[in-house]
């Protein structure tokens, strides 16, 4: 973890899917009538924000599905994020797309709209997988919407993917990482399956409908894919993603090029302003965030206010404890002379007792300034964190 990479990075969360995935606990709405009102209530909010003290070095939508807009809104959104920050010219310009949702024409809209980086929710390129997560597009989908991204000409392109499903087996598991490896992806994000409380998979668990994989097929899946792609070139930055190694001009290796520079904001303590319903804001020490409601977030601009549902302010300790937790997340780790400065305290010192005993099981290095966790203890990352409580 690095402190004090003062660059913000602008979020806006488009609140509609065709259809709601049953294991997904991200706010979003199939109701697309609301499109409109929702559009015009985002330039409020943006102009309302208009954030002016920050520099932005990039700008992600998400959601829900942001693919579900056409180009137009695309552009709009983006103009008029640029009309009401100060957005870099050169700026990461990301949006997620699902592959049932995109053509060869929409993408390359998207691009000439501005976005430079487009992330795909691929999910898994096996079928039967993609049944039991329910999406709504086909393998064969997925693999022409990626075609499709590279042939409008992104030179960043992140794929998602999901290890961990009932059923799943290491060598079907290979194969999805094997299939996503043929487009050489710049950034790949893989995500391990879990039953999020609330959804509809966490229901039919409860119920017995299916029997869960076992923790350790799970632990030699995400071992497995650390190795497997770290042989093909792809450098592990932080629990779930991992970039793809390049030579640069003067022949140095690295993956720094192709990291999502988006999400290093929510891992570096950077400033971040989230837009639309049920996104996030967090300027040190502040954190704000707004209704999970469209409804109510259309009704709360049109009635000229910020639709605002909380905000807290971090003390010192809950800072220091999700320095912890975020500096743990990347393979970086602690930068320790950083955290020992931002703070005023000696982490090694602090924790020396609980260093050594993480060392000793294989699940922690501490050394040159770094306080990282190895691979199988970023397994272990919420119950290692809370050992330094
Ligand atoms: S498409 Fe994405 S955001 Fe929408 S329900 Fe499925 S996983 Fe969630």
């Amino acid at each position: 973890m690095t402190f004090n990479s003062q660059l913000a990075g602008l979020y806006i969360h488009i609140p509609f899917c065709l259809r709601k995935c049953p294991y997904c606990d991200f706010y979003s709405l199939t109701d697309l009538s609301l499109q409109p009102a929702f559009l015009d209530a985002l330039a409020a909010e943006m102009n309302m924000t208009r954030e002016l003290d920050q520099v932005f070095d990039s700008l992600y939508i998400g959601g829900g599905t942001p693919s579900v807009l056409n180009i137009k809104n695309i552009d709009n959104i983006i103009k008029t994020a640029q009309e009401c920050f100060n957005i870099l010219s050169s700026a990461e310009i990301t949006l997620e797309v699902n592959p049932g949702t995109v053509t060869m024409e929409q993408l390359k809209g998207y691009r000439q709209a501005g976005v430079n980086r487009i992330s795909i929710g691929v999910q898994s390129f096996n079928s039967a997988n993609l049944d039991f997560l329910q999406r709504i597009h086909s393998a064969e989908e997925a693999q022409m919407a990626i075609k499709w991204a590279q042939k409008a000409g992104y030179e960043n392109i992140g794929i998602d993917l999901i290890y961990g499903i009932p059923d799943q087996t290491t060598s079907s598991w290979l194969k999805d990482l094997r299939s996503a490896l043929e487009f050489r992806p710049q950034h790949l994000s893989c995500y391990m399956f879990s039953f999020e409380p609330g959804t509809p998979m966490h229901k039919d668990l409860q119920n017995s409908v299916f029997t869960p994989l076992p923790e350790d097929l799970v632990c030699e899946l995400f071992e497995t894919t650390q190795s497997f792609l770290n042989a093909n070139g792809y450098v592990q930055y932080e629990t779930s993603n991992f970039a793809r190694e390049v030579i640069d001009a003067s022949e140095i290796k690295s993956a720094q090029s192709n990291v999502s520079r988006h999400n290093m904001k929510y891992w570096n303590f950077s400033p971040y302003i989230g837009l639309g319903p049920s996104a996030h804001s967090f300027i040190e020490p502040l954190r704000f965030w707004n209704h999970s409601n469209v409804k109510k977030y259309i009704q709360e601009l049109s009635a000229g206010r910020l639709p605002r549902a909380g905000k807290e302010s971090l003390s010192r300790e809950q800072l220091m404890i999700e320095a912890v937790y975020l500096g743990l997340r990347q393979t970086k780790g602690i930068v320790v002379d950083e955290f020992d400065k931002k703070f005023g305290v000696n982490f090694e010192k602090m924790h020396a007792e609980t260093i050594v005993d993480l060392e000793k099981k294989g699940l922690m290095v501490f050394s040159k300034n770094r306080c990282s966790l190895t691979s199988r203890g970023m397994l272990y990352l919420d119950s290692i964190t809370t050992q330094f409580i």
